[in-house]
């Protein structure tokens, strides 16, 4: 079967290459000139490793990607670690990342720490994730974790994070957070870039076609059960095609996909990441992985040392920091350009290390559009099924990974489970 693969981040590649050990033939259409998506890594000529754009680890749980590393023989390639994570609280840090930590954090009362313990408690042991996808995740804070550690802790974030669309976020998304998280983290040595590679070195290796820098256009259906894929003024006929796509794109690409299935996606929020990377000569943060930053008088949301995670030999001896944004569409600092961000967030980068000294050496400016759908109330019933009503045209995007919140594992599980709808459904 000659299968074509629209988008190639993650779930696309993963697609392609279960697909393509199968026998199958497939064709990749990839827009950027790499390939990664969201889980896209760059490097410099002094450094030995890839970083990427956003900010990115793995749990120890996280098996579908750790499984397939394994099966692409990158299997050393997996890093172990277990890195400080932080609360920024009236211009402090604090370590807040294990019981003892909350219980020493100055910022709630003795009974509101029993009360976040029980509160993290009840997520972790909670069995009905569809339960707690009817009520939305600030009720359920509130009245278990108590109002005084929702203001200092998780309102900050929650809004931070989702803005005007927090207060419909469900209580099944904070739950998925919660569950799933875990002390120790992983990376993968060379970056999220060598899975990347290895991916693609075995889908080429499996005989599939990989077109890079490609934007596909538009699709159009030739037969009862077989697509044309347009890219400028190319086309292509495929037996089936897989969109990976953000839905919005999906939809301006396959306008024959029927509305009662694509409607109930196209009701999705979604909220744009933005990340600025400061590459240091020292450290900016002492000893902190990862800060979130609960003051909302600072324009980020988190400041994640990269090189106090992976050891910053790999970056020609520099220190590499990320501060990071969830953005709701036409955010002011969406319109800005590198130095305009890097100009609104130094004097809260200096407010947040004062006795730091370093001087930057590079900046590094990205943005994610659709980078993170809304978990709302009930958000499981508008996603569909992998297969469109329509033979042989599929959809599988980040808007599918349900209940949990998305990352590329999530994008690796649901890229094999497309590429056995694929073969179970086509005609
Ligand atoms: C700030 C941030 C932090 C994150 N942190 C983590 C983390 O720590 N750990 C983790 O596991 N995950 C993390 N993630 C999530 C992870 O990156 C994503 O879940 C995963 O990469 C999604 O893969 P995907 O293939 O489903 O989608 P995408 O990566 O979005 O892939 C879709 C692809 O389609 C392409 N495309 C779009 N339009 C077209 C077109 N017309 N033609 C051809 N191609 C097109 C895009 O360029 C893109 O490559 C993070 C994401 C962000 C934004």
């Amino acid at each position: 079967m000659n299968i074509a693969i629209i988008g190639g981040g993650f779930t696309g590649l993963t697609a392609a290459y279960t697909l393509s050990k199968q026998g199958h033939a497939v064709t990749i259409f990839e827009k950027e000139p790499y390939l990664g998506g969201l889980a896209y890594g760059f490097t410099r000529p002094d450094w030995q490793w890839h970083i990427e754009a956003a900010y990115h680890h793995l749990f120890t749980n996280d098996r579908d990607i750790i499984s397939l590393i394994h099966e692409l023989g990158i299997s050393d390639s997996l890093i172990i670690k277990r890195p400080v994570t932080s609360t920024l609280w009236q211009d402090a840090m604090y370590q807040l990342d294990s019981p003892k930590h909350l219980l020493l954090f100055p910022g709630l009362s003795f009974t509101d720490k029993i009360r976040t313990a029980a509160l993290l408690g009840f997520f972790k042991l909670f069995p009905v994730w569809r339960l707690l996808e009817r009520t939305t995740a600030e009720r359920i804070l509130i009245s278990v974790g108590g109002r005084r550690a929702w203001s200092v802790v998780w309102e900050p974030l929650l809004y931070g994070k989702f803005s005007t669309y927090a207060p419909k976020v469900s209580a099944s998304w904070f739950w998925a957070r919660i569950v799933k998280r875990t002390p120790s983290l992983c990376y993968i040595r060379g970056g999220f870039h060598t899975a990347v590679s290895a991916l693609e070195q075995a889908i080429i290796t499996q005989r599939g076609v990989i077109h890079t820098a490609t934007p596909v256009d538009a699709m159009k259906r030739t037969g009862h059960d077989k697509y044309a894929v347009r890219w400028g003024k190319n086309q292509q006929t495929f037996n089936a095609v897989l969109l990976t796509v953000p839905t919005p794109f999906a939809a301006n690409i396959a306008p024959m996909i029927p509305a009662s299935y694509i409607r109930p996606l196209m009701r999705i929020p979604h909220v744009s990441a933005q990340t600025l990377i400061v590459e240091t000569d020292r450290p900016i943060l002492k000893n902190v992985y990862w800060l979130n930053v609960t003051d909302r008088s600072f324009p980020f949301l988190a400041a994640v040392a990269h090189t106090n995670f992976m050891d910053p030999k790999y970056y020609g001896g520099h220190h590499l920091t990320y501060f990071g944004n969830y953005l709701p569409d036409g955010h002011p600092l969406l319109s800005m350009n590198k130095s305009q961000v890097l100009k609104t967030f130094l004097p809260h980068i200096k407010r947040l290390a004062p006795n730091a000294r370093y001087t930057i050496r590079h900046t590094y400016l990205f943005t994610g559009p659709f980078a993170q759908p809304v978990h709302e109330v009930r958000y499981s019933e508008n996603i569909p099924p992998i297969a469109t009503p329509l033979p042989n045209l599929f959809m599988a995007n980040m808007d599918y990974v349900v209940p949990w919140d998305r990352g590329t594992n999530y994008a690796v599980e649901l890229g094999a489970r497309a590429a056995a709808c694929i073969l179970k459904e086509t005609t």
